[in-house]
């Protein structure tokens, strides 16, 4: 099928631009490791939307974008309310770092609680072009999830692939959606390349990160979504978790979009937040290594949703923090345990661990001197706290708050809280 508005897709190793209908997922040349990325014809969009005919739309899901992204503009698509999601100011939270203006955006509102739906929405689509029988993807959990709901959505078959570790509400929420799942015995890395095997293998629609290009066209949404909210004002600065990377190129994405539009006159710095112990983006940046030939880490930390030996879009995401002037971000596990209570307390989003990370990511880069007082700050929740309660549970031990334990009467409420 030709979709007017894309131009092509274009390698971003080598540059070469193929339509979109002559290549399914990578650079034919560059294979796994060449990623595409999907160019519009914005003259042409431009005169399908603009923020006006938006401001008239009262449509809030992803969908209310659909002449930028990668579909067809008759495209049927999934009816779980994908997007729309809110975008609080936070001025307590904010006065707690001496900063002016900080809004959370909150994505563990998503249908499935996290971020991922953005992209595993166009995967529905996208594979109903194509008519594939089966969609698969393998995923640290949250990926796996929203597109076991999106699919379920739709009565679509679809084959998971996680690793063993994942967390249980994750494991839960694919079982209950009714999806075949595959817990496999090693890491996310190797899970990933399992399920890039089998979808050659068997044919299967490959919902991968970063080898289907679409997915990061999803996950744009936030910028337009973030920018729209703030009435076309760019923010300075936006701090997001990563782990594959896909979600921060998805942010750069949006706001290249925007600017191509004329929709927004400068872009935000974009910092991504790695924890310490999964950090190859960071330590990538800080060295000026080349992420085509840095070998893999050994990740370990306990945000399971960014945890990522070797991050699948790694290209995406340095451009977003080089071209954007932003920079990477490392924090403990501790700290990332610690912004789960900190966060939710001063917003009332409660978020995974991963989701809590970009907010520990701002707290440090405050330290460092890398916003100012008045910047405009947008953090990004990606995760509900809900997908990882042993998580929270460790983090607010930690920070040393306790139930108080009572008996049936009022004294001992009495004495509990020395009333
Ligand atoms: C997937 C995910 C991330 C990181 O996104 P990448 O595209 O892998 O960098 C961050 N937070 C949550 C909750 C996620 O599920
Ligand atoms: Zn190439």
């Amino acid at each position: 099928m030709t979709i007017d508005h894309i131009t092509g897709l274009t390698c971003l190793i080598c540059g070469e631009t193929y339509a979109a209908d002559e290549v399914e997922y990578v650079c034919l040349k560059h294979g796994n490791e060449g990623i595409l990325d999907v160019r519009y014809d914005y003259g042409r969009i431009g005169q399908e939307i603009s923020p006006a005919t938006l401001a008239a739309n009262p449509d809030p899901t992803i969908w209310r974008y659909k002449a930028l992204l990668p579909v067809a503009p008759d495209a049927i698509v999934p009816p779980l309310a994908v997007g729309g999601t809110p975008l609080y100011p936070v001025p307590h939270l904010a006065q707690s770092l001496g900063l002016e203006h900080v809004w959370v955006k909150d994505d563990g509102r998503e249908p499935t609680a996290s971020f991922k739906d953005r992209a595993s929405a166009i995967a529905v689509v996208k594979a109903r072009e194509k008519d594939a029988a089966v969609i698969t993807t393998a995923s640290t959990g949250n990926a796996a999830a929203a597109l076991a709901g999106l699919c379920a959505s739709v009565g679509q078959a679809n084959v998971i692939f996680v690793p063993e570790s994942a967390p249980p509400a994750k494991i839960a929420q694919l079982l209950a959606f009714g999806s075949t799942v595959l817990l496999v015995q090693g890491t996310y890395d190797d899970a990933f390349e399992l399920c890039l095997e089998a979808a050659a293998e068997f044919g299967w629609y490959n919902r991968n990160t970063a080898f289907n290009p679409y997915m990061s066209e999803g996950k744009k949404t936030v910028s337009f979504e973030i920018c729209e909210q703030l009435r076309w004002q760019t923010p300075d600065a936006i701090f997001v978790s990563v782990g594959d990377g896909c979600i921060i190129g998805g942010v750069h994405k949006g706001m290249k979009d925007l600017l191509a539009l004329g929709w927004i006159e400068r872009m935000p710095r974009i910092y991504g937040v790695q924890a310490a112990g999964s950090n190859y983006l960071a330590e990538a940046w800080e060295k000026g290594e080349d992420v085509l030939t840095k070998p893999p880490i050994a990740a370990h930390t306990v945000a399971d949703s960014i945890s990522a030996g070797l991050p699948r879009d790694r290209i995406k995401a340095m451009a977003a923090v080089t071209e954007t002037n932003g920079a990477y971000i490392t924090v403990s596990d501790d700290e990332i345990l610690a912004a789960i209570p900190a966060l939710a307390r001063g917003s009332g989003v409660f978020a995974e661990p991963a989701g809590a990370a970009a907010w520990a990511g701002l707290a440090k880069a405050v330290e460092r001197g890398l916003v100012s007082a008045s910047d405009r700050i947008v953090v990004m929740n990606t995760g509900s706290g809900l997908k990882d309660i042993k998580s929270a549970m460790t983090a607010v031990e930690m920070a040393g708050v306790t139930p108080h334990r009572v008996a049936t009467d009022l004294s001992s409420v009495k004495k509990a809280l020395h009333l």
